[in-house]
């Protein structure tokens, strides 16, 4: 099986070099020659464009910012659908609008190219050590296929229903973390405010029902004022931006996911947006006047 490798960047460099170390033969394209270099240099093909890149493999991975990235790099002039074979498949591992992997899906089809929408959580470490969690929409039988190439980069690959529905799940993903990550700062900030030590109140809860994957992950940055990325505020707001454009076009209210992605708004306004989401708490500390943890 050929594997085609489309997007290098924090995520797609190390999940690309993954799938060669598990064996497969590569041929790999990104507009950055670095990105492209390095997984050359672990045993990639290069291809000089997309175009090339889906007339040289079986099945391609995408692993792009958003869904004007994906159809760019598809259907432009030169896109990779113009070299896809019938019979192939696409597995877009990029964050998207469920909605538009849907289209994406319908206009792949009509070449009798198929389309799995297989984003995933974990962030660089996990990307590195190859344990993402993949949550995939599309066909069973065509999961099933790629299952084993999916699995070279995933501590879990789940098949979640059809198209569109490995993004839905992602972005419930992307939801539940920043109404996680907001809850946490305004917990912090009323500690700091009352004069309860931050790093106590982590060690008393974490083990409690509060406690969670989030709060392990971020408590920690916040009362170290580290805001280094990680996951930045800036692609956390395009994933807020997607469920709230899907949750109109569907009728669905998500009230306190719009509450939170203004406080991302507040935090870009004032050039934080590459700063990780962790920075959530900068907000709360400015309308607060107060500093949360260490190095004051
Ligand atoms: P990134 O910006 O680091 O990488 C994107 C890559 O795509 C870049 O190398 C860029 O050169 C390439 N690219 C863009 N347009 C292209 C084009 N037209 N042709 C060829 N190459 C092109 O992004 P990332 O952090 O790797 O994230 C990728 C996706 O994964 C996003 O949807 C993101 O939301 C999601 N994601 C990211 C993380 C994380 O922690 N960074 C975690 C989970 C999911």
């Amino acid at each position: 099986m050929k594997v085609g490798f489309i997007g290098l960047g924090i995520m797609g460099r190390p999940m690309c070099k993954n799938v060669l170390k598990a064996g497969y033969e590569v041929v790999a394209f990104d507009m950055n020659k670095a990105a492209l270099d390095d997984v050359v240099a672990a045993g990639a093909k290069a291809a000089g464009s997309a175009k090339e890149v889906g007339a040289n493999c079986d099945v391609l991975i995408t692993m792009l910012p958003n869904s004007p990235h994906v159809k760019a790099v598809l259907f432009n002039e030169n896109g990779a659908a113009e070299g896809l074979k019938a019979g192939t498949t696409v597995i877009d591992m990029s964050s998207i609008n469920p909605v538009e992997s849907q289209s994406i899906a319908a206009k792949l089809a009509e070449t009798g190219v198929e389309l799995l929408d297989a984003p995933v959580s974990g962030g660089e470490p996990k990307a590195i050590d190859g344990t993402i969690s993949v949550m995939v929409g599309g066909k069973e039988e065509t999961f099933n296929k790629y299952y084993d190439l999916m699995k070279t980069m995933a501590g879990s690959v789940v098949r979640v229903g059809n198209v569109g529905a490995g993004n839905t799940t992602k972005l419930a993903n992307q939801m539940i973390v920043a109404l996680n990550i907001a809850a946490l700062s305004e917990a912090f900030v009323l500690c700091e405010k009352a004069g309860v030590d931050p790093q106590l109140v982590f060690d008393a809860i974490k083990g409690g029902l509060a406690g969670s994957t989030v709060m392990n992950a971020k408590a920690p940055m916040m009362i170290s004022r580290n805001f280094e990325p990680g996951f930045r505020i800036e692609l956390h707001i395009k994933d807020l931006q997607n469920a709230l454009d899907t949750s109109h076009s569907i009728n669905a209210s998500l009230p306190l996911t719009a509450q939170v992605m203004e406080i991302m708004q507040a935090l870009k306004i004032d050039g934080r947006e590459k700063k990780d989401h962790a920075a959530i708490l900068n907000y709360y500390e400015k309308i607060n006047n107060v500093t949360v943890g260490e190095k004051k």
